[in-house]
């Protein structure tokens, strides 16, 4: 009887979970944008252009945050990674110290 239960298990999960997967990946998917979107740029994107941290998409002539004013404030962001590396290190520490 037990062989029989291991048999049906593995497609019962398949088609229980393959369905709202692959919805959940076309609704979270950010829409973007055919074209650079440096003003007065009106260069197409490739499929391979990624988004900039400040969430915009250029092209490869715009990509770096100097070429489009990126308006994502780097300073910021490194020091919240900053802060972060350090309060992990003191809460070890302090682990360590118990
Ligand atoms: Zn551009
Ligand atoms: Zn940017």
């Amino acid at each position: 009887m037990s062989s029989l239960s291991t048999l049906l298990h593995p497609v019962k999960n398949l088609r229980i979970e393959i369905p709202p997967l692959s919805e959940d990946i076309f609704e979270t998917k950010p829409v973007k944008p055919k074209r650079c979107c440096q003003e007065g740029c009106k260069k197409k994107l490739m499929l391979t252009d990624f988004a900039c941290k400040c969430g915009e998409y250029h092209c490869s002539a715009h990509r770096i945050p100097e070429a489009h004013n990126c308006h994502f404030d780097f300073k910021e962001d490194h020091k919240e990674v900053l802060l972060k590396t350090m309060s992990s290190a003191i809460t070890a520490k302090k682990i360590d110290s118990l």
